[in-house]
């Protein structure tokens, strides 16, 4: 069959993480936590399927868990949705960000990306018979280059998707960089698509610079945020998707059609355990001292350390270790040693090489300590 995906083949993280199983090996590539969320949310769950909601909800999401979304929106970034019209909720981010592409973007258009990013972004805009518009943020320090976004702005492009906390280098957008987005597509009618999923991960006392805090992006764009990783449960896969009304109507057209609504209990469960804001709030803290624990190991290897602003990510450098390519590293360093990584080139459309790769930290501590332990040895 003539494949509408020709250059697609298994995602990286599902390959890394076989490779990790086959091998015993510490798995610190696909980003996902090894421990166990808050009992107190499997409650939630539990009593709301206890309670009997577990019929379809409305296609929208269940009202109490937008409620929770846009007060939480407006509390920490200041900007109001109306919980009726401009919250949904989706099966995790990954469906939310196919669903907001699809909804905007018509053949021809084109869609800048900024690499390296996500590995769903580009196949996500080929299924809406677009085309990804390869923007490099500046190499080694995944800066966004405004002289080059505005240089690939065309009467063609429909949106641009951002990424903070970024995967997979982990930096963060600055205050003053938003506001240079928001000055570039303040007089186009390009729409923004903002990939927060790891909003309450931001370290050193630094603030995420969601959309909502930037009027002319906020009102062109579609927030995307997964409470997978906000609460420890990657495989729940629930989600939500925040914009203005009128493109909140078209995002909710495709999504009726598309999973039509998503798992009513899970949705009660997170809604009631949102009344505490402390979980969203006390993360960034938690995975600090896990990244802060990462890098006092990892400064005792050959690794050269890069910054992690936010999101639960570490990336190195092991360009004085070896000359293999990313890909060949991370196969060699979980075969051979024990522990799984991500290339950083699986990132980019021309697999750009810079000898960096990926941790992830989202584990237990003893996890940590034993993927150390053989890193010491590269
Ligand atoms: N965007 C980014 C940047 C991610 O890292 C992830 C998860 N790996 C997703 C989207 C998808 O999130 P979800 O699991 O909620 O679909
Ligand atoms: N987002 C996770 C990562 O970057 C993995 C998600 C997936 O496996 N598709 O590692």
């Amino acid at each position: 069959i003539e494949s509408r995906l020709p250059a697609v083949g298994t995602t990286i993280f599902t390959v890394m993480s076989a490779l990790a199983q086959e091998h015993g090996a510490v798995n610190l590539g696909q980003g996902f936590p090894d421990f166990d969320c808050d009992p107190a949310l499997i409650t939630a769950v539990d009593d709301a399927m206890r309670r009997g909601l577990n019929q379809y909800p409305l296609m929208t999401g269940v009202p109490a868990l937008r409620e929770a979304v846009a007060a939480k929106i407006q509390t920490l970034y200041g900007r109001a949705y109306n919980p009726g019209t401009e919250v949904t909720i989706t099966a995790g981010a990954t469906q939310a960000i196919l669903t907001s592409i699809l909804a905007i973007v018509h053949p021809g258009d084109e869609v800048i990306v900024l690499d390296p990013c996500y590995d769903s972004y580009e196949p996500n805009i080929v299924l809406a018979g677009g085309r990804a518009v390869h923007v490099p943020l500046t190499p080694r320090t995944f800066r966004p280059d405004f002289a080059r976004i505005a240089a690939a702005i065309t009467p063609r492009t429909r949106a641009i998707i951002i990424n903070t906390p970024h995967n997979p280098s982990a930096t963060i957008w600055s205050a003053d960089e938003m506001q240079r987005l928001s000055d570039l597509l303040c007089d186009t009618d390009i729409f923004v698509i903002a990939d927060e999923v790891y909003e309450h991960m931001v370290f050193d006392g630094q603030q995420h610079q969601s959309i909502a805090r930037f009027p002319e992006l906020a009102a062109r764009g579609f927030i995307v945020s997964s409470f997978g990783k906000t609460y420890h449960v990657t495989g729940w896969k629930v989600g939500y998707v925040a914009a203005p009304a009128s493109l909140m109507a078209e995002f909710r057209k495709v999504h009726q059609f598309n999973v039509f609504t998503v798992n009513t209990p899970v949705q009660h469960g997170i809604a009631a355990y949102m009344a505490n804001p402390a979980p969203y709030l006390e993360l960034s803290a938690f995975y600090q001292r896990k990244r802060d624990l990462f890098r006092e190991g990892l400064a005792k290897t050959r690794f050269k350390i890069l910054p992690s602003e936010g999101s639960y990510f570490q990336c190195v450098d092991y360009a004085g270790i070896s000359d293999e390519t990313e890909e060949a590293f991370c196969r060699r360093l979980t075969q051979d040693i024990g522990v799984a990584a991500i290339p950083l080139s699986a990132f980019y459309p021309d697999r750009f090489e810079q000898r960096i790769v990926r941790f992830c930290f989202a584990k237990k501590d003893e996890t940590l300590k034993t993927a150390l332990d053989r890193l010491a040895s590269v």
